[in-house]
């Protein structure tokens, strides 16, 4: 027992301090809160790292980590590399900086650039490198030359270190930044069965290392993009805060990316008393859907409703050679899902692919794209598109929609026989609350969501550009097949602390917390009996490897109590007015007041850091 218990407290990685150390002391602490919540803070784990003295802004999107937000985050990264390396990946470090070169290989230098994802440095010989983004050139050239031969795979790759992105817009502190820590891991193989293997244990090894850092983390498919597309899924933290959307059903177990989510939408109402031909309405300035079907059951189409419109919105989209305007036409009622969409044109594209950005046409560009002004716009004659996208809810059954001509609109409209030639039909709509789940047929409900992982099959897309290959069996060179696998592990800290605050600050998970309890002095200055009995307390805590702090600092306790309960430490003892009876007070973060025996209070501590530390690794047993 006692083995175990040695074993379990301490936690996530540190080695304690030796009792004789003052590293604990809070006055050595260099412990700095802020009352009041920063300006530029929106959301609770933004707040609260900042005003806990974990975070400072070093500049846009960009973090210094102070001292307890290192050491929350060296825990963090301990079990994210302690459950990936169980699922038998190999640790590595690869270079932050990546030759151009290397990306060249790969095809994605280009797309990059266009994107303006990547930050780039030259080198005092002008040479150009990329700041990893992340790391499939690196780690594709290092396997094609350490592994030659099947008998090497399958074999996974990873490493914790910094990636940088140009963010459009960083922002809610940790969440998005330019500069953060990823867990990136690489599987190579030499069959699709193997790497489907490896998927399904780092889809475990995910699970376990979320169980064991006190996140409530799901797993849902993802959108992999239009290239590739053999598997993807994202891991999602619950939160209102959350930038992604899932869509779900409890019952099925069906779990999505909104930007992937499939769904039956229920069929829009019959309309029988549709006109047979397309019929030109002149609609005199009414060009958004509802105002177009208030005016139709007004003037002689009186079961006209939204389900019957089209809706037709217009874009451009940018790739790295060229803007093309395209259109996409989803049922009046609903909305275009612009990824679904994005994948649809960058495959229509083919060659002339892909699509690296996508933005709404201005007033002008819709007016050169259809001849009308905006809010006529429609798939028949006078539209000119590269790509013309409809989703398949729109087929076999008469619409209406703009005529692209100013001011009228065609109704009893049919795809199929009215529409420009060349039309896309393909599932473009968003999915949404309501909308019959693809496995179930039962309602499908919506959360917002934080993206803490990413898994994601990527097939020989860069083995084969790259040409890293190995001897098979069968003695032919082939391509890895490959998978990669991404932890935002300091965003995973954030998401962490949006799920478990209050009102008053953080309440750290066990597991990640920076210390796992504090002894608060609480008696009358000079009183010696409070201050040895505490320091007695604290000795004994670190003797039994438990990461304690003593707040040592002349300061009121009511400053020390607000204090402990923003920075989150999870238990708290206040040696106090109780100690007259021989007793002190024992606080869980977030919990109630227990008096216990002076004698007592060392075991009592650290049965609780145990008890926590036991239930995070149940946490990740239990995952099947
Ligand atoms: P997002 O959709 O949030 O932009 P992504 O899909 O671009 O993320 P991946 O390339 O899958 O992200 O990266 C793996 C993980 O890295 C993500 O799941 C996320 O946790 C983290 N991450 C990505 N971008 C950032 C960022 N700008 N700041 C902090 N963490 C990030
Ligand atoms: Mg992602």
């Amino acid at each position: 027992m006692r083995a175990a218990r040695a074993r379990l407290i301490g936690g996530g990685g540190a080695d304690h301090a030796a009792p004789e150390d003052d590293t604990m002391l809070a006055s050595r602490m260099n412990l700095v809160t802020l009352r009041e919540d920063p300006a530029d803070a929106e959301i609770a784990s933004h707040r609260l790292l900042v005003r806990g003295g974990y975070l400072h802004k070093s500049g846009a999107g960009l973090y210094l980590y102070g001292p307890l937000m290192q050491r929350t985050l060296n825990k963090v990264r301990a079990i994210v590399a302690d459950e990936m390396a169980r699922a038998g990946a190999l640790e590595v470090t690869m270079p932050i900086m990546q030759e151009q070169a290397l990306w060249e290989r790969s095809g994605r230098w280009a797309t990059y650039q266009a994107s303006r994802t990547m930050l780039t440095v030259k080198d005092r010989n002008d040479q150009v490198f990329g700041l990893a983004p992340t790391a499939e050139e690196v780690v594709t050239d290092y396997a094609g030359t350490v592994v030659s031969s099947y008998k090497q795979l399958p074999v996974t790759f990873f490493q914790q270190h910094t990636k940088f992105r140009d963010e459009i817009r960083p922002r809610f502190g940790l969440m998005r930044v330019k500069e953060f820590i990823m867990m990136d891991a690489y599987s190579f193989h030499d069959s699709t069965e193997s790497l489907d293997e490896t998927y399904r244990a780092m889809r475990v090894a995910y699970l376990r290392a979320f169980g064991r850092l006190g996140l409530e983390a799901v797993a849902v498919e993802a959108d992999s993009g239009a290239i590739g597309g053999s598997g993807s899924h994202e891991f999602m933290v619950a939160a209102a805060v959350g930038e992604d959307t899932i869509v779900y059903n409890n019952q099925s177990g069906y779990g999505a990316n909104v930007e992937r989510a499939q769904g039956v939408i229920p069929a829009a109402p019959a309309w029988p008393d549709a006109p047979a031909t397309a019929t030109l309405v002149h609609t005199p300035a009414v060009g958004a859907i509802e105002d177009v079907m208030r005016f139709l059951v007004a003037n002689g189409h009186p079961s006209a409703a939204a389900a019957h419109g089209l809706k037709c919105v217009l874009f451009i989209v940018g790739t790295a050679s060229a803007n093309h305007p395209v259109a996409a036409f989803v049922r009046g009622d609903r909305e275009v899902n612009e990824v679904k969409f994005t994948n649809t044109v960058t495959r229509a594209l083919g060659e002339r692919g892909p699509v690296l950005a996508l933005r709404a046409m201005t007033p002008d560009e819709v007016r050169a794209a259809t001849g009308a002004e905006p809010g006529f716009a429609g798939p028949g004659a006078g539209l000119k598109v590269t790509v013309a996208v409809a989703d398949p809810t729109l087929e076999g059954r008469p619409l209406i929609a703009g005529a692209n001509r100013t001011d009228h609109h065609l109704v009893g409209f049919v795809l199929g026989r009215d529409a420009i030639p060349g039309l896309v039909i393909d599932d473009i709509t968003r999915i949404t609350v309501g909308d019959a789940c693809p496995r179930s047929g039962l309602p499908l409900s919506e959360q917002r969501g934080i993206e803490v992982g990413h898994i994601f099959k990527l097939g020989t897309k860069y083995s084969a550009a790259m040409k890293a290959e190995f001897m098979a069996k069968d003695g032919t060179r082939q391509p890895f097949v490959m998978g990669c696998y991404g932890i935002g592990s300091s965003r995973v800290v954030a998401a962490a602390v949006e799920q478990h605050h209050d009102a008053d600050g953080i309440r750290w998970p066990m597991a990640i917390a920076p210390y796992q309890a504090v002894v608060v002095p609480a008696g009358k200055p000079g009183d010696t009996a409070v201050e040895s009995a505490a320091k007695g307390i604290y000795d004994g805590l670190l003797a039994q490897g438990v990461e304690v702090i003593l707040d040592d600092r002349d300061a009121k306790p009511g400053v020390k109590f607000k204090d402990w309960d923003l920075v989150g430490i999870p238990l708290r003892i206040v040696v106090g007015k109780a100690l007259a009876e021989g007793n002190v007070e024992f606080k869980p973060r977030g919990g109630e007041v227990r008096l216990v025996p002076v004698a007592e209070a060392v075991a009592v501590v650290a049965g609780a850091v145990n008890e926590q530390l036991s239930a995070s690794l149940a946490r990740a047993a239990a995952v099947r």
